[in-house]
This record gives structure tokens, sequence and C-alpha cells, in this order.
């Protein structure tokens, strides 16, 4: 093996072209260096500014660096607090532990106990899975079509992006794929095809040991899952002995306005998956919540080294204190939610609804442009107008907008200001395009 010689300047990507794997991904829409980060803006090296509706794919819900979190943890490190202690008792996540209880337990009057596991999202759903499993003693689980669950096998078998399950290179196993609420038509309860196959013991389904479910579809394109469907897979997977797990790892802390996504829908699940914004800050840090009677775990059944990250406990904690104590945050964030949902309904008005269509719940919604190449060059548009906003969907074909929770409505509307001019200019030249297209068919004739 020769060793390259480094890239020598010019070039301003030259280092991360030259050392950074090809599986980069989100740095291919966005190809600035980005120096800083303040409430919901980002700021390239050269001091531009970036409205930011990705936020770390929802693990910023309350912005880049909230001013509440950074001063507790710039306190906690200047007082040499522990950083790592594998998952000994610590005072970071005892108080983690007494805020989460007293602030988002005891009020739901939930009664789960919290395993930390690796600190991803993907880590979260392979105890999930693995507990579920040695609960009941069954194999099977029964996943949604265009869920995302994660990247690390277990979890990537219940993914549906065909894309990311080629990558593993082996099949994926132990789920059964069942469509999601909508997926089949606005007629077709897909509920009830759900509770056919498991109650006939020849559907060719085995019996699952549980049924993981977004209330929200993140990744998948914002398809929303209807309150009563939700209720009825709870019930179904009961009936059948199969464990309820919630992936709240996108739609919670929230990103849906309430602090679990599944609180308007009254579900109870048995496990819970959270990440991405449980720690407020953008620190590793995930947790399963689990029903206090299926906690079958024995001690270090499920380990690692990386459980205890006492930096993402005291921004957790402060998160909960600063923004959960009292209704008023998730009251805004429903608000906001309303403004983001009536003016991409206005955006999407212009057009036919075959064309352009909005999506989603909450503050995760977005626009269905039912082109992956089309929503591409908007989001491409977009960011050239300093939006940074991505896509999602089986086609990315979803312009998805995730703008912080604690947004302003002058920024908000700032940068759907943005999204509008890119849709309207993108549109507006496929336009075009389609009318010199018909008028050269014309001449040709
Ligand atoms: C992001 C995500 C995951 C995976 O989390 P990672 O931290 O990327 O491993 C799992 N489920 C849902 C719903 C997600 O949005």
């Amino acid at each position: 093996m020769i060793v390259q010689s480094a890239p020598d300047g010019g070039d301003e990507f030259a280092i991360f072209n030259h050392l950074e794997s090809e599986v980069r991904s989100y740095a291919r829409s966005f190809p600035v260096v980005f120096a800083r980060a303040r409430g919901a803006q980002l700021f390239a090296r050269d001091g531009t500014a970036y409205l930011d509706f990705l936020m770390g794919c929802s693990s910023l819900n309350y912005g880049h660096n909230p001013p509440a979190l950074k001063s507790a943890l710039a306190d906690y490190i200047a007082g040499d607090g522990i950083t790592h202690s594998l998952d000994l008792y610590n005072e970071a996540k005892e108080s983690f532990l007494q805020e989460f209880h007293e602030t988002i337990l005891r009020p739901r009057q939930l009664d789960y106990v919290v395993q930390f596991p690796g600190p991803t999202g993907t880590n979260a759903v392979e105890a999930a899975l693995k507990l579920a499993r040695k609960i009941t003693g069954r194999a099977n689980v029964i996943a949604f079509t265009n869920g995302f669950h994660g990247a690390s096998l277990g979890a990537l078998s219940c993914t549906g992006n065909r894309y990311h399950r080629a990558a593993a290179g082996q099949l994926l196993g132990g789920v059964s794929r069942l469509p999601y609420d909508g997926y089949l038509g606005s007629t077709v309860d897909t509920a009830d095809y759900l509770d056919r196959l498991l109650s006939d013991p020849s559907s060719g389904v085995d019996a699952p040991a549980a049924v993981i479910v977004e209330t929200v579809q993140g990744e998948g394109g914002l398809n929303v899952a209807g309150t009563e469907w939700l209720r009825k897979v709870a019930v179904i997977a009961r009936r059948h002995g199969a464990l309820l797990i919630v992936d709240d790892i996108q739609a919670g802390v929230g990103r849906t306005d309430a602090f679990f996504s599944f609180e308007a829908s009254g579900l109870r699940p048995d496990i819970v998956t959270m990440a991405k914004s449980i720690s407020g800050y953008g620190l590793p840090m995930a947790i399963v919540l689990i029903d206090r009677q299926l906690d079958k775990w024995a001690p270090g059944e499920h380990n690692g080294t990386f459980r205890g990250n006492c930096h993402a406990f005291v921004t957790a904690r402060a998160a909960l204190e600063h923004f959960w104590r009292t209704d008023s945050f998730a009251a805004s964030v429903e608000e906001k939610g309303n403004l983001l949902k009536n003016r991409l309904e206005q955006i999407a008005q212009k057009y036919d609804p075959s064309r352009v269509s909005v999506k989603g719940r909450g503050m995760m919604r977005g626009i269905d442009l039912k082109s992956g190449e089309v929503a591409g060059q908007v989001i491409r548009t977009a960011f050239q107008k300093g939006l940074i906003v991505e896509t999602a969907g089986a086609h990315n074909e979803v312009v998805k907008c995730l703008p912080p929770l604690v947004i302003g409505e002058d920024q908000l509307s700032q940068g759907l200001d943005i999204l509008k001019d890119a849709i309207e200019s993108v549109i507006g030249s496929l336009g075009q395009g389609m009318a010199k297209l018909s008028r050269k068919r014309a001449r040709d004739c």
C-alpha cells in the first residue's frame, strides 16, 4: 500500500475528498465547510449564514447550542464533572433520571424503566428487539413498509429502504413486512390485514415477538399513521402476544408537539426507543423505555462501553427542566406546527395535487414533489438561497422540513419563503422545459 501524499490547498474540500470515505452522505447535498452554529442557523467558514431545516435530522430540536443547555454543560465541564464512567452510578445520570421521572414519566403516568444502550438510535432499536425476543421466546418481528429503524443488522432488518438493506450484503431475516397505514390507499385498513395474517395459522407469518412502528415515518417520507390505526395495531399486537415497540427516535422529543409522538393517540407502548434529540444538544445518547413488568434483562446481558455519556445526561436534564416542566413549550410547538402546515399548504395550493402535496405532522412536515429529481433540484436551489433542507421518502421525493422547535416565526417564514421560491423556480423551469419539448415535438411532426 502506497500512502498518497496529502493534497495541497486550493480546493476547499481537498482533505475530505482525499481522506474521508465515499460513504459520507449529507455533506454531498450541502458542499460548504461549516464552522459555527447558533439557534436555527449554521455558518459557513466564510461567514455565510444558512437557515437549518435539517437540524441533524431532528437531533437538535432546541436549536444549535441552546443557551440553557450550553451553560449547564460548560459549568459541568469546568467543575471536572465525570465525562465517562461506563454505567457506574454518578450524579449526572442521577439528576437526569430524577428529572425524567418527575417531568416526563410521572405526569403521564407511565411506569417505564430506563435502559441506556449504546449512544445511537440503532443501538436502542437493537436492544428493544433483543429484549422483545427474549421475553416472548419468539424470533419474528413485524415491521412496516417505508419504516426506518437504523443501519445495524437487527435494526436494518426492520428498515424498508432497499438501498440501505442491500448494503448489508447478506439476507436480513426475522422480520415480516406489513403495509403501513395508507400504503394501499385510503380504502384499505392495513391493520385488518395484520390481524388477519396473525389470526390465520396458515398465513405464513410466524407469531411475532414485537410490532415495531413509527407514528410518523421520518426517513420513509413523512407518512402519518392515523390515531385509530395505531390504536388498532396496539390491540392486535397485544391480542397476539406481541410487544408494541414505538420507535420515537425521530418523531419524539416534541417534534410532533407532545414529548412522545404517541401521546395524541393515547397509546401505551411496551417499549419505546429514543435517541436523536433526547440529549437536546446533539450529543450521542439513546434510551430504551421498558414497561416495568417487562424488564427481563439479566445484569450486563446487553452490554456496551459507551452507555454513560455524562455530558449528554447533563444537557438532557437541562432540556427537560428548561422546556418540559410546563405545557407552554408543547403548546408553542403546536402553534408553530400549524403555521408550518398553513404555509406549506399555501405553497402547494398553486399546483395540481398530483404534482405537489403536503405531508407530515407537528414540526415534521414537508412537500411531496412526487419525483426525486425535482425534490433534489429544489433542495439544491434552496441551498443556494441559504436554506438547508433534505429529502426523504422511497424515491427521495419529499422535501422534509425539520426546523428547530424553538425557531422564531420570522426565521420560519424566511426559510419557507426560500423553499417557496425554490419550488417555483424549479417547477417553472421544468414547465419551460416541457413547453420547449412540446413545441419541438410540434415542429418535428
Ligand atoms: C435516525 C433513526 C434511527 C437510527 O438512529 P441512528 O442514531 O442513526 O442510529 C432509528 N429510527 C428512527 C425512526 C430514526 O429516525
